[in-house]
């Protein structure tokens, strides 16, 4: 066979293979019928979809393809996995602003919560490119941090301390260089990525006015939100919340940087609910200042932390006996506490009024977000139970709150606190068209928290589907085997 034979033989070929196309293509049209419609990768039948965003809330059939949200519609659909969900209720996947936990242990409590993205915002992390390489293409759930001022300044001060300061990093005043240094880093994880700038200045208490300042006008520079764990606690004058909170509100009136206060309720104790006027006034103000709470009446941080120096019990209105030694469930004496301060670990502080826990979940101004972080099983309840806990207690038991605010809190509100420095997040937080099908399917008949201070490490119940990019990572109630789904959240900062 010549050269040109072969040619002509696989244009030949080729010819017909577009006629065969072409003949497929028109039978297809001719026999289109529903039973021909288009089949998705995924289709979710006959729940009750809950979009805060376009006030939706119907019973609709959804369809996923490629991870995104490609129909929403009451018709039939064909999917190559079918879920029933009637009886459910179809949310956007819970977006919590404020977890510790980074680890494959944690993002497994939190889907069975419902989360299908974790950003740890509060104390954020030193090297913003080290720690979204370690979770690339290993994590069940979606993942992102801040840049930090307290790992930044534990670098800079040379102090022991692990994620939070014990030595220099929390006690000692920085140089005008060592200031330098620390913003510096800052701006440099903002530029690799990170999604705003954490800070705990009741853990870096010798951090002058002056040194935070420096931290707001560099994220000012770049509008990149605040995530701030305020400087004091609670009501008594002089060193209270209200002080704590004009600190912040003036750096970021002064400097443009948008603000974020973590754990309202945590810090705000009996005063949290001046403390949220407060906000809201900034808010009308229209200072970009937004708020978060998560639903439990005790704190936890570790005993050795600044939060537990002289002062702790005025600071805080507490004592020996509302503190819980986590490690192993006991109440603390004077002499405990001293002991356990040598060594170091969490302590439960349970400082927060029931009805302060209340009037925090239900207000307006606040995100769901749980401040929580599991080790080895251990720790506090919040890690694993915070977005069932408010669906089934505060919505379903107490009424304190509707179902459809409550999922806002969860949902469009920490993805519209984190559009502008990453336009990913708004194709999070919705059910629409073309959406991230980041999805969270629950019955709100029977979701419950199971976690407790005793037992922290119980997954929640009522939780039946949750779908990460369109891959369910949770179903049926029960995780996903082997699925890796979850996707860097990262800053885009010009
Ligand atoms: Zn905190």
């Amino acid at each position: 066979m010549t050269q040109r034979a072969g040619r002509d033989r696989s244009r030949s070929i080729v010819m017909l293979c577009y006629v065969v196309a072409a003949i497929c293509a028109l039978v297809r049209i001719d026999t289109a019928s529903p039973a021909a419609a288009p089949e998705y990768d995924v289709v979710i039948l006959n729940g009750r979809v809950i979009d805060p965003e376009s006030r939706l809330d119907a019973i609709r059939n959804i369809g996923i393809s490629n991870g995104t949200i490609q129909a929403i519609s009451a018709t039939a659909m064909r999917g190559r996995t079918t879920v029933l969900a009637t009886g459910l209720v179809v949310s956007p996947g819970f977006i919590d602003l404020h977890s510790h936990g980074q680890d494959q242990e944690n993002y497994r409590f939190k889907a069975m919560d419902g989360v299908t993205t974790a950003l740890e915002l509060e104390v954020g992390t030193g090297n913003a490119n080290a720690w979204y390489a370690e979770r690339e293409g290993k994590a069940l759930i979606n993942y992102g941090a801040s840049i930090g001022h307290i790992p930044s300044r534990i670098t800079v001060m040379h102090d022991p301390g692990g994620f939070l300061p014990s030595g220099d990093g929390a006690h000692k005043a920085a140089s005008d260089s060592e200031i330098e240094e620390i913003r510096r880093r800052i701006e440099q994880g903002l530029k690799q990525g990170a999604l705003g700038v954490g800070f705990g200045i009741n853990y870096t208490e010798a951090a002058s006015h002056w040194e935070i300042l420096e931290m707001f006008r560099v994220a000012g520079k770049h509008r990149a939100p605040c995530f701030v764990h305020m400087r004091y606690a609670g009501l008594k004058e002089p060193n209270n919340g209200i002080r704590a909170l004009e600190e912040v509100l003036s750096a970021s009136a002064l400097t443009g940087a948008p603000l974020h206060v973590v754990h309202i309720s945590s810090i705000g104790l009996r005063g949290t609910p001046l403390l949220l006027q407060m906000i809201g006034e900034a808010q009308s103000r229209g200072l970009d200042v937004t708020t978060e709470c998560y639903p439990y009446t005790a704190t936890q941080t570790n005993i050795e932390s600044a939060i537990y120096d002289e002062g702790w019990k005025e600071a805080l209105g507490i004592d020996y006996k509302d503190l819980q030694w986590v490690a192993t469930g006991e109440r603390l004496t004077a002499e405990s506490f001293a002991r356990y301060r040598k060594t170091g670990g969490g302590v439960i502080g349970h400082a927060i009024p029931e009805d302060i826990a209340r009037i925090s979940v239900a207000s307006p101004l606040t995100m769901i977000a749980s401040d929580g972080g599991l080790q080895n099983g251990k720790g506090h309840p919040r890690g694993s139970g915070s977005y069932a806990r408010v669906l089934g207690h505060y919505v379903r038991d107490l009424k304190a709150l509707t179902l459809t605010d409550a999922l806002r809190k969860m949902t469009l509100m920490p993805a519209q606190r984190l559009e502008r420095i990453a336009p990913m997040m708004k194709n999070k937080g919705r059910i629409r068209l073309g959406a991230d099908a980041d999805l969270t399917i629950f019955n709100p008949q029977t979701i419950i928290d199971k976690s407790t201070f005793e037992q922290p490490a119980k997954y929640s119940e009522g939780v039946v589907h949750v779908l990460v990019g369109g891959v369910f990572v949770v179903k049926d109630a029960k995780l996903q085997a082997d699925v890796n789904p979850g996707r860097a959240i990262r800053g885009a900062i010009k």
